[in-house]
């Protein structure tokens, strides 16, 4: 590293330098992204955190994923690490956005682009806590990891090699945090100030192909039921009477537990004896839809469809694929079995084209828990903690097989506009709340 390097680093704002991450293309298709992106982005990481690279060990992990160490000044050798993760991927930035999404421009006090939140937003404020804690001179007492994956959005082998990798060395994370829930407003109709949503546990999920086969034909003397016909009529099915029960599973009594100070006097009526009112309110929620929804029950959404190459052609072999998120009180096999009792009388066959299990659920206390309550009473006093079922996966649950305290958390306020652009259109972080998940990164490590 040259002078001229640093110099340049520290002439750029936090702002500055995430923007310059978001210029980076590195968009990831099911085929894999653009190698030459991920190697812009390591070369801007590079040029913009000078400490960062010159005192931890970096290792790249299946070409782009990357892992760094930072060795904890002890005084006890053995204390478990802390990994903290992001993505370097960012998904397609398509639609009518009104600034180019990938010209990574700062203005109105924000940063403006694909990634600017998801993940990018994380990536830089981890390695910005990191860098100003280096030029202190500061270090944590065990070891730090930085795992930074490059497949995510497409549920790659990045996370998976990288949990690995840290396996064979037979790292055992004391903590391990991820992007998920964050600081936010309004997230439930009667709860007062801003809410800290820290996933504890997510749900699984499972993609289901079904099939219909036929005798094939032209179209103009078609039999009574065609294999279109006999999927439609499982999507009406599973429409129609959704095959999925709502409950009250033990991490959403969790949080509304820990939430009931901040809600209005009648919510708190009916939230607060959940022993009571447990089942009438999971009905409630999973009446609400949406994201209420989500969290009390498996959903299976229809995704994708095939029939023939032709309008005239009937096909031989039709397909549909659902995109089914398992409540963390079922499993796959429960999930699978039910979907299978539904398509069995329609003739259609079932294919798994890819299934995880809901993640274990981490404790919503002990020691990893208050380290992320510490830090957020650090620099967010006002905020109510909760935790919470993400229904959405990301990468941490690989990381299950490591540690029994995982955790998701993007730590930025982060109000209903601004959570529109994840994987939406004008995706955009204020200057403001990177500088204040920097400030949360660094109490993090610091309380160690
Ligand atoms: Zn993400």
């Amino acid at each position: 590293m040259i002078m001229a390097d640093v110099a340049a680093a520290a002439g750029r704002t936090p702002a500055e330098r995430l923007a310059r991450m978001v210029r980076c293309r590195t968009v990831t298709q099911p085929e894999g992204g653009d190698p030459g992106e991920f190697r812009r982005l390591h070369a801007v990481l590079e040029e913009d955190y000078p400490l960062v690279h010159r005192h931890l060990e970096r290792t790249r992990v299946r070409g782009e994923s990357l892992l760094y160490r930072w060795p904890g000044r002890g005084p006890d050798p053995a204390a478990r690490p802390t990994v903290l993760m992001a993505h370097q991927d960012v998904v397609e930035a398509t639609g009518p956005w009104g600034r180019p999404p990938f010209d990574g421009v700062v203005a109105d006090g924000m940063v403006h682009g694909r990634g600017a939140i998801d993940d990018k937003g994380c990536l830089c404020a981890i390695l910005e806590a990191v860098e100003s804690l280096l030029a202190e001179g500061a270090a944590p007492a065990s070891d730090l990891y930085l795992a930074f994956s490059h497949n995510e959005e497409t549920m790659g082998d990045g996370a998976p090699a990288l949990v690995r990798f840290l396996e064979e060395r037979g790292v055992r994370p004391a903590l391990v945090l991820d992007e998920g829930g964050a600081i936010v407003e309004g997230l439930f109709p009667g709860v007062r100030g801003r809410v800290a949503v820290i996933g504890t546990t997510e749900k699984g999920y499972l993609n289901l192909q079904f099939v219909a086969r036929s005798a094939g034909g032209h179209a103009s003397a078609p039999p009574r039921r065609t294999p279109l016909g006999r999927l439609s009529e499982l999507v009406r099915r599973v429409e129609r009477r959704p095959p999925f029960r709502p409950r009250l599973n033990p991490v959403v009594r969790r949080m509304f537990h820990d939430l009931a100070p901040a809600m209005a006097g009648p919510l708190r009526w009916l939230f607060g004896p959940l022993w009571l009112t447990g089942p009438l309110v999971g009905r409630l929620l999973a009446a609400m839809g949406g994201e209420a929804r989500a969290m009390v029950v498996t959903t299976c959404a229809f995704t994708m469809a095939q029939g023939s190459g032709a309008p005239n052609v009937l096909p031989e072999e039709a397909s549909m694929t659902a995109n089914l998120r398992v409540a963390v009180h079922e499993t796959v096999a429960e999930v699978l079995a039910r979907m299978e009792r539904l398509a069995k009388p329609l003739d259609l066959t079932c294919r798994v084209l890819h299934a995880h299990e809901p993640a274990p659920v981490s404790p919503a206390d002990g020691e990893a828990y208050d380290r992320i309550l510490a830090a957020l009473r650090t620099v967010h006093p006002d905020v109510t903690p909760v935790p919470y079922a993400m229904i959405a996966a990301t990468d941490a649950h690989r990381f299950c097989a490591l540690s029994s305290h995982v955790y998701r958390l993007s730590p930025f306020e982060l109000d209903r506009e601004l959570r529109k652009g994840v994987h939406g259109l004008d995706e955009r972080l204020p200057a403001a709340a990177l500088e204040k998940a920097v400030a949360w990164y660094r109490a993090l490590i610091a309380i160690s």
